[in-house]
């Protein structure tokens, strides 16, 4: 036996046995999910078995399995489960574990090279500018999430105006740069801010309308203030699919905005901007073609499997210049493996970068835009359903309207925050579902997002079945 040849199966066919158990477990695991409850949470004894020394000698495979089996998979977040209404979560597909599994397999480094995990990469990128609406000189970059593709896209957005220098020495203070989005945008817009050591006092957030979605007039006011006190405007960020109410920033006149002040569009569409796939909600995302760039998540709506995020942007020199650097290790090659004109490390600060594209090629290219495009429908349509069905109780009352597939919802009566918030809880330690809990008017509300390609009508009606149990359960 050589060195490190421990690190490979001894006997390739026990190891074959096992690992077809592992897949067929996780295969049944899914089909039956709707079987079990939504949540689990881990008891004490098996979280302190994650609590474990650093082991000097290793376990057998069959030993780590056994565990997974049953200290991992039944404490799992539950996002899996059609009744799973909580924050944004995708659900993932079985097709998505596969590719998951096969890229495992490859194993490949998709900072670079020469190798056909950048082509798939590059085939991702083909597909969403024709989703978009963008030009083949547009890049496309896969990053761990919306938060990330938000980041890169603010530094773009300032290196759009200051150019080289802003790599060398950073923005001068003098300058005032600022950065303007609605009350209602992501936190991870002001985090950006924050990262790029622009600061979120400089991001200037302005109302939304009630049906949540920014007010521009209040926006171009903004603007027009700072520049008259010395400051400058260089990015402008809309919101296609809020995260509290699913709301669509008005993008076509945030287009006009920002041309008009010679300023950086980014559209966080994080879920939203997958509308895109389906024929009848695409009108709404009409203007998202406009940006300068689009941040957005194969895996919340697009059902990919954790973690997905992709950052698309109309001037894709413009953010190759904002990140690429020479150091000798990677210098390129005319031929080889060292070859090839698109390295994503170019694109971004990820060296490193696993073959994220192989996941979502497989979903498109199964279930092509059709089917997820009719699953993003189901959602809202399934959306519309609840808020109709809680309108129609008496106990609950919805609390803004519904344009996508979110619904924020609350018990009538005095003072219900409290009770909201215990119901979600208790629904949560029921296992009966998960919706989560946002702020609203500064007060505690239910919210629902149906992001869940699973859910079907009789989950909401059984959702509706267990608060209607809850809320008597407290009143009586
Ligand atoms: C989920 C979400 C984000 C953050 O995306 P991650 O993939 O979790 O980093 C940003 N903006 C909106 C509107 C979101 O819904």
């Amino acid at each position: 036996m050589t060195a490190g040849s421990e690190l490979d199966p001894d006997d390739w066919e026990e190891f074959r046995a096992l690992a077809h158990e592992a897949l067929d477990g996780m295969i049944d695991h899914i089909r039956t999910v709707r079987e079990r409850p939504v949540w689990t949470p881990a008891p004490a004894e098996i979280r302190a078995r994650f609590a474990a020394d650093l082991p000097q000698k290793g376990a057998s495979l069959a030993e780590a399995l056994e565990i997974f089996d049953e200290a991992i998979k039944p404490y799992s977040t539950g996002n899996l489960h059609p009744a799973f209404m909580g924050w944004v979560h995708g659900a993932g597909t079985p097709v998505g574990m596969v590719a998951e599994m096969l890229s495992a397999g490859l194993n490949a480094n998709c900072g670079g090279r020469d190798h056909i995990g950048v082509e798939v990469e590059r085939q991702i990128t083909h597909w969403m500018r024709q989703a978009f609406g963008f030009p083949e000189t547009s890049a496309g970059l896969f990053v761990t999430g919306t938060s990330m593709a938000n980041f890169l896209a603010v530094l773009i957005a300032r290196f759009a105006l200051l150019g080289d220098e802003v790599r060398r020495s950073g923005a001068p203070a003098s300058l005032k740069l600022r950065a303007y989005t609605s009350e209602a945008a992501h936190g991870c817009i002001a985090q950006a801010m924050e990262m790029a050591g622009i600061g979120s006092d400089n991001l200037r957030r302005a109302p939304c309308g009630p049906d949540g979605a920014v007010q521009v007039e209040a926006l171009r006011a903004m603007i027009a203030e700072d520049r008259a006190r010395g400051a400058t405007p260089f990015l402008l960020v809309g919101t296609a699919g809020t995260v509290n109410l699913g709301a669509l920033d008005p993008l076509i006149e945030m287009a006009d905005l920002a041309a008009q002040e010679k300023i950086w569009f980014h559209v966080d569409g994080a879920f939203g901007a997958l509308a895109a796939f389906s024929p009848r909600l695409a009108p709404l995302l009409k203007g998202l073609e406009r940006a300068d760039s689009i941040a957005f998540d194969f895996h919340k709506w697009g059902q990919v499997p954790y973690s997905a995020g992709f950052l698309l942007t109309r001037d894709g020199a413009m953010q190759k210049k904002t990140f690429v650097s020479s150091n000798a290790y990677l210098t390129r090659a005319a031929r080889g493996l060292a070859a090839g004109d698109f390295w994503p490390c170019d694109y971004g600060p990820d060296l490193s970068r696993g073959f994220q594209a192989l996941k979502v090629w497989f979903t498109i290219k199964v279930f092509g835009t059709e089917a997820l495009g009719r699953s993003i429908e189901d959602t809202c349509d399934l959306a519309f359903y609840l808020a109709q069905r809680l309108s129609e109780g008496e106990k609950f009352e919805v609390k803004a309207p519904v344009t996508l597939n979110i619904v924020c919802f609350g018990l009538r009566g005095e003072n219900p925050g409290p009770r909201n918030r215990s119901l979600v809880e208790n629904l949560h330690l029921s296992g009966a579902a998960a919706p989560s809990l946002t702020m609203l008017n500064g007060e505690p509300v239910i919210r629902c997002a149906v992001v869940n390609h699973r859910t079907r009508r009789e989950d909401i009606d059984d959702f509706v079945a267990a608060l209607e149990k809850e809320a008597a359960a407290r009143a009586g």
